[in-house]
């Protein structure tokens, strides 16, 4: 599933080519929405902005598209009145003078005003997106201390998007790892250069990602991997997807675990795994 870095360069090439502008005609694939047609159409877009995984097309007088794209959404910029070939099926067209905005395959989308965004059941449990509100190292630090989240194992808690939003699995992992911390491991059992470290990387990584596309490890080394005939999918992670394969920083193996059901990637050397995490390293 793309997560928070992904939707916001989505946001971002999204808001290139429609925000400011009048949306001349807004289509809807899903035939409950097509009732909010003509109420969109001819309005101007104020703004994209995305929650977590999430995003919100804002649209003058107040009215809104929430979209979430969960594992096959995907949006995709034509010029205008053009489509491209495909099998997928387009859910929602924004139509101005000079671009198409095209939503594929999302099946998650809302037309809400702005009371409602408010009441919605998944943006309300929400915790703050660092791409979309600026979040500090601080008020990360801040966020790990809370009495809510200091008792909870980090690798479950840092996908929880009441946490913070947009964190998914190859940044929780890529995460952990960086910051030498056990997935299994708890903040109550951290010292305070934990916490600040831990707090630093989550801040870094996700802007990191934002900014290259996806790339969480070291940028000298993928660009010398590259170079040197990897892929980027090969480049990209520092451990996320290589099990099996020796860890870059001290060349141990690396591991796959499953923790809350999804595949959990770690360096049993770099993050100190405890004991009970290697008994279900399979
Ligand atoms: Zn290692």
């Amino acid at each position: 599933m793309p997560e928070g870095p992904e939707i916001r360069r989505a946001a971002d090439a999204l808001a290139d080519a429609v925000q400011g502008r009048v949306a001349e005609q807004v289509w809807f694939g899903l035939p409950g929405l097509k009732c909010h047609e003509m109420q969109l159409s001819g309005r101007q877009i104020k703004g994209v902005e995305t929650r977590g995984k999430a995003m919100l097309t804002r649209f003058d007088g107040g009215l809104n598209i929430y979209s979430h794209n969960q594992l096959y959404g995907r949006w995709l910029i034509m010029p205008a009145g053009q489509r491209p070939e495909t099998n997928r099926q387009l859910r929602l067209a924004i139509d101005n003078s000079e671009h198409s905005a095209l939503l594929y395959s999302a099946s998650d989308i809302m037309v809400l005003n702005d009371a409602e965004l408010l009441q919605h059941p998944f943006l309300r449990k929400l915790g703050p997106d660092p791409l979309q509100d600026k979040l500090s190292v601080k008020q990360i630090e801040a966020r790990l201390s809370l009495p809510q989240f200091r008792r909870r194992q980090l690798g479950a808690l840092l996908t929880d998007q009441s946490f913070i939003a947009g964190i998914g699995n190859y940044l929780r992992c890529e995460i952990l790892f960086v910051a030498g911390l056990a997935p299994n491991i708890t903040m109550l059992i951290c010292g305070s250069a934990q916490l600040k470290r831990l707090a630093e990387v989550i801040d870094r990584l996700i802007w990191q990602s934002y900014k290259t596309a996806g790339i969480t490890n070291e940028l000298k080394r993928t660009e010398k991997m590259m170079a040197e005939g990897a892929t980027f999918e090969q480049a990209r992670f520092h451990l996320f997807r290589r099990a099996g394969l020796p860890c870059y920083v001290c060349g141990t193996i690396i591991v796959k675990i499953k923790m809350n059901s999804q595949p959990t990637y770690l360096c049993p050397q770099c993050q100190g795994v405890l004991a009970n995490a290697q008994t279900s390293i399979r």
